[in-house]
């Protein structure tokens, strides 16, 4: 659906067109009419579907910028979020001039009074620092019209409620609320509609998996190593068509660049590429003139490729709708596919909610030795080697064929054969892939159940998790704000629940002679 007929200003059409939207997601042609039109909204779509721009849109659309008074509020659940959202409504916002502030916790307070004394029409911020302000009395909300829970689902849980109550106490109960969030569990939307009225659900289902068709793995990998590990998996597996999902666009930069580097024919697409370059990568692998397409899960949006043989998520998805809509990229038309899942010791939990979504194990994989890649390299180096043979007029170089054997032993010679053709000289070009904040550690109370522990010892590092940081202490700063920086901890060893379901997958996944770690 086009940004045009959803009714929204010059100004902010101008806007979305700089930002390099071609047309509305799903989750925007249908929220941004409600919020439009007045309603109270809870938008459910999964992560990186654009659900920012579906409320920033209609409220900067709505707001009045000849009143000095804070119009609307958008509370996130971290600091980084927080940060990103602001940007996101202050660049959608520019061409009309609004003015949007941020405040979150952790950072000097003097300053965010100051920015607030500027009279906001919006303000974004994480709930403890929003707290702090409204008893300072240096913010005021009894003109906020519209309310937004961003991650809703996390801030209608244990740990946030209380805080997010507060605030709400402070604003007018004449007023537009919306929630977005990935998921919504009943008994989270039954603590958010409270604060609603009459509210619309709306609902953008992922796509399902045909999961029989997709051999599912996974790999415990360190966020520094999962480069080289991705590339020697490469090596093994002499994947045809694949596409390597990140988070960022920086990874999708960072990722292309060190692939080609290491003599893989990879491109990259990310929302900061003009179209045109889009469209031409996309044709490229489209055609199998490019083998592997990196990209963030937005960009990938629209992707309709039949042929894919191999997903690699290079990073984990956040939410597991989003897993699904990756992976359902291989594994089509009736043909088989592999995907690969990387994991942090610190991201098995997601692992494990995706695990609960698509009820199939994941196995896990060792990742292969460098021995290991080497042998993988040589098997297409003989491949290579057998259609060279093929494609060659044996005649026209008999003579000097004849001459190199009298003067070298044949071995030798098929050994120098095979190193040409292979590229194992690459796999020395170091690659250095910036680190990325680590997605917050999960698991816990909100999947029910009581706590979550090991099947049983197994050669996993780490001690116990519970999610302490969501109660406890109520004084000073949001809980959470620095959660993406807490988390920072590789080794903390998230202990997740190994749930019976899907049963135990065969070990027949090694047809391609890679190796596979039993599970215990
Ligand atoms: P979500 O909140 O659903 O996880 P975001 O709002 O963070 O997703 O958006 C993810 C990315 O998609 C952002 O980089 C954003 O700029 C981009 N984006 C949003 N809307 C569109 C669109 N209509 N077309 C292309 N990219 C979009
Ligand atoms: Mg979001």
């Amino acid at each position: 659906m086009k940004f045009k007929e959803l009714g929204l200003s010059e100004d902010l059409l101008e806007a979305v067109t700089d930002a390099g939207y071609e047309e509305a997601t799903p989750i925007q042609a249908e929220t941004i009419p409600m919020v439009l039109a007045g309603q109270d909204v809870i938008g459910q779509a999964q992560t990186g579907t654009g659900k920012t721009a579906a409320f920033a849109l209609p409220i900067l659309e709505k707001i009045d910028k000849s009143n000095p008074n804070v119009q609307a509020l958008v509370v996130s659940p971290t600091r980084e979020l927080a940060i990103q959202t602001q940007e996101e409504i202050y660049k959608l916002g520019r061409h009309e001039r609004a003015n949007v502030q941020v405040v979150y916790g952790g950072a000097d307070i003097r300053r965010q009074i100051k920015s607030l004394k500027n009279h906001p029409q919006v303000v974004v911020g994480t709930p403890g620092r929003l707290l702090d302000h409204i008893r300072r009395h240096t913010l005021k909300l009894d003109h906020v019209q519209m309310l937004v829970l961003d991650e809703a689902d996390e801030m209608l849980n244990m740990g946030f409620l209380d805080d997010i109550e507060d605030i709400i106490k402070q604003l007018p109960e004449e007023r537009q609320t919306m929630l977005f969030s990935a998921t919504m569990p009943p008994e989270i939307k039954r603590v958010g509609v409270q604060f609603m009225q009459d509210p619309k659900h709306v609902k953008i289902k992922a796509k399902e998996l045909t999961t029989d068709l997709i051999d599912q793995f996974y790999v415990r990998s360190r966020d520094f190593e999962k480069f080289d590990v991705m590339t020697r998996f490469f090596d093994v597996q002499d994947p045809d068509l694949t596409i390597v999902f990140t988070r960022t666009k920086r990874r999708v930069d960072e990722i292309s660049n060190g692939l080609q580097a290491r003599g893989y024919n990879a491109a990259g697409i990310h929302g900061d590429l003009t179209q045109k370059r889009r469209t031409q990568i996309m044709n490229e692998f489209r055609h199998g003139k490019l083998d592997i397409l990196v990209a963030t899960d937005v960009a990938a949006r629209g992707i309709d490729i039949n042929d894919v043989t191999h997903v690699y998520n290079y990073d984990i998805p956040q939410d597991p709708d989003s897993y699904v809509h990756r992976v359902g990229r291989t594994g089509r038309a009736g043909k088989h596919g592999v995907s690969m899942t990387f994991v942090t010791p610190n991201e098995m939990g997601y692992l494990r909610e995706i695990e609960k979504l698509t009820k199939v194990r994941m196995l896990p994989l060792k990742p292969p030795s460098a021995e290991e890649a080497f042998v993988g390299q040589l098997g297409v180096a003989k491949e290579a080697v057998a259609d060279l043979i093929n494609k060659t007029d044996t005649e026209k170089y008999a003579d000097a064929a004849k001459s190199l054997l009298d003067e070298y032993d044949a071995e030798d010679l098929a050994a120098a054969l095979l190193n040409a053709v292979t590229k194992d000289d690459n796999s020395q070009v170091p690659v250095k892939i910036t680190p990325e904040r680590p997605l917050p550690k999960r698991g816990g109370k909100r999947h029910g159940g009581g706590g979550y522990h090991h099947g049983g010892g197994n050669n996993r590092r780490g001690g116990g998790y519970h999610r302490s940081d969501r109660g406890g202490d109520r004084r000073g700063g949001d809980r959470r704000d620095n959660r993406g920086h807490g988390s920072r901890n590789h080794e903390g060893g998230n202990r997740s629940h190994r749930s019976n379901n899907g049963g135990r997958r065969s070990e027949g996944g090694s047809k391609r002679g890679f190796t596979i770690r039993k599970k215990d």
